[in-house]
Formats: C-alpha cells, structure tokens, sequence
C-alpha cells in the first residue's frame, strides 16, 4: 500500500475542523481532513448566530473583543477565497424576562466596555415591532449570523481543489504509532487533530475530557410581514435569514442525545414563536432539524495534547457559540502546534484532571 505522508490530519469537516484546516494550510501546513459526514453535525444544523452578550446575564467574555475581530477578518477572508457572503450583519433586540433582568442589563449598559455591542433599551411596548415584550429589552449591534451551510461547502470544495478532503470515517482505534509520527490505513501524518464535535465521546484517546453535550432543535419558517427584520432573542430566538425565512431556535436536551427532530420540541419551538410575537399567525414550517452541541462543564474549549502521546491532539468544547469562538482559537492552536505561542489557559485540557 503506498503510504501518503502528511503534517496534520484532521478528523472532522465541522466548524472546528474546517476553519482549523484553512488556517494550517494557510501557514504552509500539509493538511489532510477526514470528515465521514454523519447526519445532524452541530455546524449543519446550527443557525451560526454569533451574540458576544451571550446567556441569561449578558455577560460580556474576556476574550470577546478579541473572539470577534479575529472571526470577522477569517470570514471576510474566506468569503473573498470561496466567492460566497459567509458573514450577515444583523442587529438583535434582547427581551427581557423579568425585572431582575433589567439589573443584568443595567450592569453592562454601566461597563464602557460594553458600549460598542449596546443600542439603547426600551420599556414593554417600546421596540418599535409588535412583540410579547412585557420587561421591555435592549438594542444589541456587532451581532449576526454565519452561514455555515455556505461556509462547509464551500470549503469543503476548496479543500478537494487542494487534494486536502477525504470522505469517510476515521477510527480513532485503529491508529498506531510509527516512530513519532502516526499512522491511520495508508495516511502517515506528524499528528492527528480530532475535531470531531459530541462524538468525542467515542474516541478512546480523548473520551476522559468533559463534554456535556446537548441536543438542539431548530425550524425554518416562512417568512411573514408580523416577523422583524432583526434578531430577537428572549429564551428562545427568532433570526431572518439570506432568503427571507426565518429560523427559529433552540431547544435543549441532555437525554436522549440524538439527531432526532421530534414532535414535541417543535410544539414547545412554536408556542415560543407565539410568546415572541403574539400578534403574528402560524407560522409555516419548511424544516425542522436536531443537532448536538459539544459543551463543556465549564463552557471553554479543549486544545491541547493526549498527556502520552503528544502527536494526539483535540480541538473541540465549542458548546453553543463556535461561530464566534473557533477562529481565535483555531489561530492559537495553530501558533502552538508551529511552536510560536502558548495555549490559552481556559481552553488547554492540562487544566483538567485525567478521570
Ligand atoms: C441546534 C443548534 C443550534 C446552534 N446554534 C448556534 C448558533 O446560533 N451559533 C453558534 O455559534 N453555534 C451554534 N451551535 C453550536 C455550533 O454548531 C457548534 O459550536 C459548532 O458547530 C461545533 O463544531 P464542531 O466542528 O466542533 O462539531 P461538529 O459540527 O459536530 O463537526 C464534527 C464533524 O466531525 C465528523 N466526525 C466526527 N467523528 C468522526 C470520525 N471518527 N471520523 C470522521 N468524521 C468524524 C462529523 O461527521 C462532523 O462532520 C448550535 C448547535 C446546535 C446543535
């Protein structure tokens, strides 16, 4: 069997994977991604909404400033190599749910820092659209979405153009190690890096880290004249897409973990819908999809390599944000597999103890 000898393989054609790839290559890298492209992979499901005053509590993230500028020059960088719009600038109007909410908001709304991503809030009634908005909300900007439909084929043909993309499944049982590289059927690479979402869970090499993944259902809508022409987000989120529908978003589940729509968190989608917008009619639905999100325990990426074997290395934990989030660090893992920087130390698994 000829044997073809690489740099770095990457198990794994999601968010993670790709933007990993491209930006190894970009580097000068010999690449090689091996995706077996199972159904329901959280990049092809997810609505890619990228929100830096994410949760509950719009808590602004450390690194955010940094997350966002990196995504935004990626983005608009791959947008001009694939030929194809990636990233939508859409504002987004948070709905408050309760009045110690408004206290979370006041907190930022306080934080200069926080001003660039902020728009003026507004009391029940006040947005300006028809919505169910009984603690009033806010104005967000430095918000929308990826698409990553576009994104995953697009570099998925730019990856076959330069010989870089197999499709199949990649056995993480079956590698051996040759001298210190490594060696899976007839590839022989410098290192794995396995960007393989949820199913993580499998791979014998890294299955003690953490994930706590989380099924998510999401449908696409019709469009409608009732539905504003910008995000809305309170608990659930309602997001206008490229071609006029709408997606509308996300439920969570911990058991059963599939790739299953099902009837009941569709139901549960839609009566948010009317919660939303109470004055707009049924909405029609074109599609309705269920993916799993890699989350962590502590909500931060895993980088870094296997304790023995450092040709081994993971790059996943992306949770509910990895529009945002992967570029950056796909950069530093890239800087610290070229020996040129550190590990950022929320995301490296050396924080996190061997079960
Ligand atoms: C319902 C839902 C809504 C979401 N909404 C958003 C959102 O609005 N904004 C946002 O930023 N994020 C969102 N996310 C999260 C986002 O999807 C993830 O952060 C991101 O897609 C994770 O990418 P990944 O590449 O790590 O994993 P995945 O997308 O799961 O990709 C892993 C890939 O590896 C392949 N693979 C796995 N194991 C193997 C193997 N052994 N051999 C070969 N191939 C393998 C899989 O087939 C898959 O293609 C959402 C997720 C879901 C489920």
């Amino acid at each position: 069997m000829s044997v073809t000898s690489i740099d770095t393989l990457i198990v794994g054609q999601g968010l993670a994977g790709s933007l990993l790839a491209f930006t190894l290559h970009q580097r000068g890298n010999q690449v090689l991604v091996m995706d077996d492209h199972q159904q329901g992979s959280a990049s092809r499901v997810a609505a890619g909404m990228i929100n830096p005053l994410a949760g509950m509590r719009f808590t602004r993230p450390a690194g955010v400033d940094a997350w966002l500028a990196e995504a935004t020059v990626l983005y608009r960088h791959l947008e001009h190599a694939l030929a194809h719009p990636l990233l939508h600038d859409v504002p987004m109007i948070r709905l408050l749910r309760s009045a110690e909410q408004r206290r979370f908001y006041q907190r930022q709304a306080d934080d200069p820092a926080s001003a660039p991503y902020l728009a003026g809030d507004f009391d029940a009634g006040g947005s300006g659209y028809d919505l169910g908005d009984p603690h009033g909300g806010f104005h967000q900007r430095r918000t929308g979405y990826l698409d990553t439909h576009a994104l995953l084929d697009g570099l998925a043909r730019w990856l076959s153009a330069h010989g870089a993309l197999r499709q199949g499944p990649v056995d993480p049982h079956q590698l051996h190690f040759v001298g210190d590289q490594v060696r899976i059927g007839d590839v022989q690479a410098r290192r794995v890096v396995f960007c393989e979402g949820w199913r993580m869970r499998d791979n014998p090499w890294f299955d003690w880290l953490p994930l706590t993944p989380a099924k998510g259902e999401i449908l696409t809508l019709a469009e409608d004249p009732a539905q504003p022409d910008r995000a809305v987000v309170g608990g659930r989120w309602l997001l206008p897409v490229a071609d006029g529908r709408r997606k509308l978003g996300a439920t969570v589940c911990h058991d059963p973990l599939d790739t299953t729509p099902t009837a009941a968190a569709r139901n549960e989608l839609l009566a948010d819908y009317r919660r939303l917008l109470p004055t707009a009619s049924a909405p029609t639905v074109f599609n309705h999809q269920a993916g799993v999100r890699p989350n962590t325990r502590d909500r931060q990426p895993l980088l870094g390599a296997h304790p023995q074997h450092p040709q081994l290395v993971v790059f996943n934990g992306f949770g509910g944000r990895g529009s945002l989030t992967i570029p950056w660090h796909a950069a530093r893992l890239a800087d610290w597999l070229d020996g040129t920087g550190e590990l950022p130390s929320h995301a490296d698994i050396r924080r996190l103890n061997r079960q």
